[in-house]
């Protein structure tokens, strides 16, 4: 097969027959799925499952296509954007120099009462997009020059993504993608994305179930998080970067520190190390600011301490974790893990 050269002019048209990567060049995972045609099949199947909906663990079982009663994501056969564009404050490993291309979907399949993007995931601001509209929206996140996609909140809408990444990819498309979920997957789409994603990045927000149940309305969020996280580390293993520090393939977890330990850090540090690996990337996050029905909750309504931090940091290290994200912010002096 002839090997195409021109491939760096974004937006050209690249045969799946002739595209080929040249010796030691990155190529994102679902690539060789696009020229088997295996990609085009995948986005079939998605799309069946709309009428009879598994693709998150809701399990809402209602056929998206005809109705939203009962549609807990409130989101039916097209996507919801509420904006794109190149992001700078994600993780070095994947902002890089030139940013990474996020696409954040609007409604959510968390219900978690302190959401800090309320009005994106609870009252879904943002305009519906066709296939061919998201695949226009990956392919200028190219031409702008981002590192990857990455796909924010893309849980309910994985057979929207996938149908959009066959045009994509189709027009040019080359980068990895980046799966940034609430880590509340359903096996089902998990499988249909076995090789088609480059970089898992789940949210673990919980250890235990009570506390699941009471803050985001998920009672077994628990054992689907951990059975999620054990699929996405399966598919793509540890996180890998190439030699300017940018991510290309692997899982990098995230977990947001809650005041008064609700988020079970010590659990969740635990189950990492032990059941998925030591050297999993975890980025454990600061940031937390009381946000939509947080004030309800005396315990969550406050932002979280000095001390609280370094507690969740010593708690990675304990557990024999050591690649700990070091992107905290300067208010507080920190001893990393
Ligand atoms: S994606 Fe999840 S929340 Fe949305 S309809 Fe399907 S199962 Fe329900």
């Amino acid at each position: 097969m002839p090997v195409c050269r021109e491939r760096f002019y974004f937006g050209m048209k690249i045969s799946r027959a002739t595209y080929r990567p040249l010796a030691g060049e990155f190529e994102p995972a679902w690539m060789a799925l696009y020229r088997s045609g295996e990609l085009g099949v995948r986005a079939r199947i998605a799309d069946k499952h709309l009428e009879d909906c598994d693709l998150c663990a809701r399990y809402c079982h209602v056929n998206r296509k005809q109705t939203l009663d009962g549609v807990v994501c409130r989101t039916g056969e097209l996507a919801v954007v509420n904006s794109a564009g190149p992001h700078h404050g994600e993780e070095d490993c994947l902002r890089g120099w030139r940013g990474s291309g996020t696409i954040f979907f609007s409604w959510c399949n968390m219900r978690c009462v302190f959401c800090q993007n309320h009005d994106i995931s609870w009252k879904g601001q943002g305009e519906e997009k066709t296939a061919v509209e998201l695949a226009e929206i990956m392919l200028s996140l190219q031409a702008m020059g981002c590192h990857n996609i990455n796909l924010v909140s893309p849980s309910h809408v994985v057979a929207q993504f996938l149908a959009a990444l066959v045009i994509a990819a189709g027009r040019g498309l080359r980068l990895p993608l980046v799966y940034n979920s609430s880590g509340y997957d359903s096996l089902e789409a998990l499988k249909l994305l076995d090789g088609v994603v480059d970089i898992y990045m789940p949210d673990m927000k919980y250890g235990d179930p009570e506390l699941a149940k009471k803050y985001s309305h998920t009672p077994d969020y628990v054992s689907i998080n951990q059975a999620a996280v054990r699929e996405m580390h399966a598919q793509v293993g540890d996180l890998r970067l190439n030699p300017d520090g940018v991510a290309e393939r692997g899982l990098l977890v995230r977990h947001l520190v809650l005041p008064n330990g609700i988020a079970g850090t010590e659990q969740v540090m635990q189950f990492l190390a032990r059941e998925i690996s030591p050297h999993t990337y975890v980025n454990i996050m600061e940031q937390y600011r009381p946000a939509y029905r947080a004030g309800e909750y005396p315990e969550l309504d406050r932002m979280i301490t000095a001390e609280e931090y370094q507690a969740a940091l010593d708690a990675a290290r304990r557990a024999g974790l050591h690649r700990i994200d070091r992107r905290c912010s300067d208010r507080w002096v920190i001893r990393w893990p």
